[in-house]
């Protein structure tokens, strides 16, 4: 299935935090990190934008992010829960559907619960495109991953698709396989993909 290209649709893979929504300083640890409660979800400006001119320009949606927080103990399931509906609400009155929403919540060094210990699906690895690709009849090689962590690129990378690197408030650094291209924010990434369309 998905072998005639022909056919095979095109999609833009986005990681959420720090693209599609803000990361949150944490003063414990110092670092920018997911929200850990519904009222730390803030949409990046120009997110909402940038995603409805990509779907308008016929590209599938879909979310790739790791939410270890509950394995770790930081955050409830219910936070995460809560934080999804708000991502779902605001995407819905801005018109905009995505194709899908692939979470990993396990972490290899969890506290014990059931999230706990190593999957397949954790970024970098390509689980999730590589599903997309077999349930939606994708051609990955016309497709995007955008995201602003060295494992999104990465990601994307070993699943044959083209990388988006945003360049990101906790001035992560980009040390391994190179991105197609960098991008400042995501409205940014959309113009790009769409000027290479
Ligand atoms: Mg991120
Ligand atoms: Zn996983």
């Amino acid at each position: 299935m998905g072998t005639d290209k022909s056919f095979a649709r095109r999609a833009v893979f986005l990681d959420r935090d720090g693209v599609i929504n803000r990361n949150v300083f944490n003063p414990a640890t110092g670092e920018y990190e997911a929200p850990l409660t519904p009222a730390g979800f803030l949409f990046v400006p120009g997110a909402l934008e940038a995603l409805r001119s990509i779907h308008n320009a016929g590209f599938l949606l879909f979310l790739v992010s790791n939410q270890p927080n509950y394995a770790k103990g930081k955050s409830t399931l219910e936070d995460l829960s809560a934080i999804h509906e708000k991502l779902v609400e605001g995407l819905a009155v801005n018109g905009i559907a995505f194709a899908s929403f692939y979470y990993c919540f396990h972490h290899p060094n969890g506290t014990g619960n059931r999230y706990s210990g190593a999957c397949a699906c954790r970024k970098p690895s390509p689980y999730f495109l590589l599903k997309a690709r077999e349930e939606f009849s994708l051609d990955l090689s016309r497709s995007w991953m955008i995201g602003d962590r060295l494992t999104d690129i990465e990601c994307g990378s070993r699943a044959g698709a083209k990388a988006i690197f945003i360049a990101c408030e906790s001035a992560c650094s980009l040390t391994g396989p190179e991105p197609d291209a960098v991008a400042p924010d995501l409205l940014a990434a959309a113009g790009m993909i769409l000027a290479a369309n």
